[in-house]
């Protein structure tokens, strides 16, 4: 299709989308607008589709993970949001805890202008906070979500990140206060259509939750998929988890007969960082193709998955991602060696596995917490970092570098040599990430040692 073979930038210039970080902030036109090609009818729908067991319905390859989207600029929610259902997205994530509690409420006003049979929404039990932990609590952020949300149905219904804190955290969270058992009834009443988990860390929960599946009948599940942790998430051991590879959690729910909705098919970004020389293997085989396209292609290419969501809060990367999934080319068995080997190539590199959602943030001391990783994997990726022999030649130079350019970076407050060890945002990072360890060492490389 010759649509495929446009760059990213041609496709922006002929859809008339200006590229950069000032897109955010233009006043958009209408609909109209968002053509992808001369050739394009506004609002044309190539989407590739999957079929949700059980109802027949069909689900948008492409999902629309709206946390990331800004807080203060309601127009630009509405217009990304009108340009993915006319292109045939047609699942939307989000989560009472999102954009500080404020995002249910924007996402709601944004898909509320459209007929609710164009939407499949999905959001979550985000009750982390202790004090959500009765059943009377819990159904409180439950009610608030259908208010925020402008419906009274749910489509898609997640417990939120379970597996964080381990079977614990998961009996008190929802098993021993009934919430699960309520949300099953719930289920059965027809105001959740489909029940499911997002899961993070502990995988001895994961287990327990499929293992039972007889008396929850899991409609779908949210794993964390992409190149990257697809063999290797369990190889990151010693440094700040030991977790299960997304192919085992992707297996087992393909044995079981449960569609899986992926989440950070892109590691938060973290893909992108990739080393020069992966890029070149990439670029060599499909010259105008971005490594985002890359990511996402081998994801959504996979048949167990129902759909894959994207965190977006650019136009651009909302056009770029529509146009991967309108429709799908799936990844060859080339391309999937290809990828095998850049992800072998990458893991020797100990970049910390953050993806930048901020569930970590605000840390009571000011330390910009993603702000430091993102830094840091960026410099390890390129080969900055003066690691790890300290005796070679270019050590005191590379590591000047890296302290000038740092300390350039960040204003004084947000360093990570503010981290008081407090420990507060240990329990909220769905990584597992040991978070005042790894600030530690960014801090040890910055004097030296
Ligand atoms: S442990 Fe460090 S980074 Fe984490 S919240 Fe406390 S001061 Fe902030
Ligand atoms: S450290 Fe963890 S919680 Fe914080 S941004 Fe990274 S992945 Fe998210």
């Amino acid at each position: 299709m010759a649509r495929k073979n446009l760059n990213r930038r041609e496709f922006l210039k002929r859809a008339g989308i200006v590229t950069g970080g000032a897109m955010a902030m233009l006043a958009l036109d209408p609909i109209t607008s968002f053509a992808r090609s001369k050739d394009d009818k506004p609002g044309e729908n190539l989407m590739t589709y999957r079929t949700q067991h059980g109802t027949g319905e069909k689900v948008s390859l492409l999902g629309f993970g709206m946390m990331r989207l800004p807080r203060d600029n309601q127009e630009l929610v509405n217009q990304m949001v009108d340009y993915a259902i006319a292109h045939g997205v047609n699942y939307f994530d989000t989560a009472p805890m999102y954009g500080r509690g404020l995002n249910e409420g924007i996402v709601g006003a944004a898909l509320s202008r459209h007929p609710r049979d164009k939407y499949y929404v999905a959001t979550k039990m985000s009750n982390y906070d202790e004090k959500y932990w009765t059943l009377d609590s819990a159904k409180e952020m439950y009610e608030n979500s259908f208010k925020q949300l402008r419906v009274d149905y749910i489509d898609y219904y997640l417990m939120h990140g379970v597996g964080q804190g381990g079977m614990e955290q998961l009996e008190k969270r929802f098993l021993n206060n009934g919430l699960l058992d309520f949300l099953v009834k719930e289920r059965e009443a027809g105001r959740i259509r489909h029940l499911g988990f997002s899961y993070h860390g502990d995988v001895r929960v994961f287990d327990w939750l499929i293992n039972h599946n007889n008396d929850y009948h899991w409609d779908f599940v949210q794993i964390q998929m992409n190149f990257l942790d697809w063999r290797h998430a369990s190889l990151q051991k010693g440094g700040w988890k030991e977790d299960a590879d997304a192919e085992y959690l992707y297996n087992k729910l393909a044995k079981a007969g449960i569609q899986v909705v992926v989440m950070e098919p892109f590691r938060g970004g973290a893909l992108s960082k990739m080393p020069d020389e992966c890029v070149a293997l990439l670029k060599a085989m499909r010259p105008t193709d971005t490594v985002a396209q890359w990511a996402f292609r081998w994801v959504s290419s996979h048949p167990n998955i129902l759909t894959t969501l994207s965190g977006m809060n650019v136009m651009e990367h909302l056009i770029e991602n529509v146009e991967t999934h309108s429709p799908l080319e799936p990844c060859t068995a080339a391309e999937n060696e290809l990828l095998e080997k850049i992800a072998d190539t990458m893991i020797g590199i100990p970049t910390v596995p953050c993806t930048a959602c901020a569930y970590c943030m605000p840390c009571p001391y000011g330390v910009d917490i993603p702000g430091n990783f993102s830094f840091y994997n960026n410099a390890m990726n390129n080969k900055l970092l003066p690691l790890p022999e300290k005796s070679s030649p270019n050590y005191a130079k590379q590591q000047a570098e890296f302290s000038k350019q740092y300390l350039a970076h960040f204003k004084a407050e947000a360093r990570a040599n503010q981290c008081m060890d407090c420990e507060a945002c240990l329990k909220k990072c769905p990584q597992g990430i040991r978070i005042p360890n790894q600030l530690s060492r960014i801090n040890d490389i910055l004097r030296g040692r």
